[in-house]
């Protein structure tokens, strides 16, 4: 039998704040950083590899936590714990001292994604699939045997899941073909940062249409009067037909977004994202409710599924963003798409980032072949930045995110990559 023999980690961290690449309204100077780890075992296979993205100090906190995780994981067998992810995350994510740093937020819950995350990326491998394919071949059964209802069955438990699941079973095959051939769509974030004058503002969103997307996205929440300006630009430029979706990065109370929003409602933004805390369920409502027919997006900073659940049951939310990285990994994405699915509402991935692209890709083609059945209002963010640095980078082309093909998770960052990057040490930092 065949053991995990290493997790590795390693604290990566790429200086995106010399060019603003990343600026909004929160987050004036990232540098977009990933906890990274990689699995081996003992059998001549490949290695697993997963990450945490954040945005530089505190990358080394985030790598701290995932080898927090070591004892759980190193020493095991590899194929019984590959066949039931369902029991394993529940191991790491139960476990009754480690939980107290949560439960279920944060940085240890982050950990435990990275290292799930790897664990997919060692099963898709060993089973020569990209995980998006490996995921939509399996049955309802076993798809919901790998989520934890925990929390959710007020709003849904396991036998309205199964049913979901079996209703979108017949399209699979149909769905698949069609990815294979059309991809998925995306739009773009990279003519949006708050940090790009109005020149490149304009230039970069040309860019966008000429590439072929139908949503850009801007940063705002800085100042009113710049965002009025910037906007104007972009709609001039955009015409009606291309949606623009605007993010504050949660950076307005309550009734400040609301003001703020009816300020830029004139230039028709296609949702409003992240507009107050992450936490603050039903201040998320209360600006829906008031915006309408604006729809409010947020994710990117939800700390599990069960506050998914909540923005879901009380309409807080038009859009649902999930983040390959900020939830404990495929699983529990897994239970968010179901909620997704359960409330109609449309799944719109957060990416960009360093690697959040291609991570997250991977799960919006699941839910399209075999959890939502459909693509309509359904949009995977781009930003064309940092792809260099993996072995599976994202494709795209006329705005759509081709189908991967090489087996696992995407998840593998370049060794020339890792070596440049390491922080303190790396070339980049010294
Ligand atoms: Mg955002």
């Amino acid at each position: 039998m065949s053991q995990i023999t290493a997790l590795e980690t390693f604290d990566l961290r790429f200086p995106t704040s010399r060019f603003l690449d990343g600026s909004d309204a929160m987050n004036p100077d990232p540098d977009y950083s990933a906890a990274y780890t990689v699995l081996g075992t003992d059998d001549d296979g490949p290695d697993g590899h997963g990450f945490v993205f954040t945005i530089g100090r505190g990358n080394d906190v985030q790598v701290a936590a995932i080898e927090a995780l070591r004892p759980f994981i190193v020493g095991r067998e590899v194929e019984p714990m590959l066949a039931d992810l369902g029991d394993t995350w529940r191991r790491l994510v139960h476990d009754s001292q480690l939980r107290w740093l949560g439960p279920e937020k944060g940085v240890m819950h982050m950990a435990v994604g990275a290292v799930v995350n790897a664990l997919w990326d060692l099963r898709a491998r060993r089973e020569g699939k990209p995980l998006w394919r490996l995921l939509s071949e399996l049955s309802p059964d076993e798809i919901v045997g790998l989520v934890d209802f925990r929390y959710l069955t007020d709003a849904l438990d396991p036998a309205e899941a199964l049913e979901l699941l079996r209703a979108a079973e017949p399209g699979r095959a149909q769905r698949t073909a069609d990815l294979l051939e059309n991809g998925y769509p995306g739009y773009t974030t990279t003519p949006g940062w708050l940090g790009y004058d109005d020149v490149k503002l304009a230039r970069l969103t040309r860019e966008a249409i000429a590439d072929g997307f139908t949503q850009i996205k801007l940063k705002v929440g800085g100042d009113l009067d710049d965002d009025v300006r910037r906007l104007g630009i972009a709609r001039e430029i955009c015409g009606p037909d291309v949606r623009i979706a605007i993010d504050a990065n949660q950076r307005w109370d309550v009734d400040e977004a609301v003001r703020w929003v009816k300020e830029l409602a004139p230039f028709d933004p296609w949702w409003v994202e992240e507009p107050t805390s992450p936490d603050d369920v039903l201040g998320h409502a209360a600006i829906a409710e008031r915006i309408a027919p604006i729809r409010v997006a947020t994710g990117e900073h939800i700390a599990n599924r069960v506050v998914f659940k909540q923005l879901l049951q009380a309409r807080g939310t038009g859009f649902v963003q999930i983040d390959a990285t900020r939830v404990a990994g495929v699983n529990e994405n897994i239970a968010i798409l179901l909620l997704a699915a359960k409330f109609g509402v449309p799944v719109c991935p957060h990416a960009g980032g360093v690697g959040l692209c291609e991570a997250v890709q991977h799960l919006a083609m699941f839910d399209y072949v075999a959890v939502s059945g459909t693509t309509t209002d359904r949009v995977i963010e781009y930003v064309d930045h940092l792809h260099e640095h993996f072995a599976d980078p994202v494709r795209i082309e006329r705005g759509r995110y081709l189908a991967p093909e090489l087996s696992g998770a995407s998840t593998e960052i370049l060794a020339p990559s890792v070596a440049a990057h390491r922080f303190p040490d790396g070339a980049v930092w010294t």
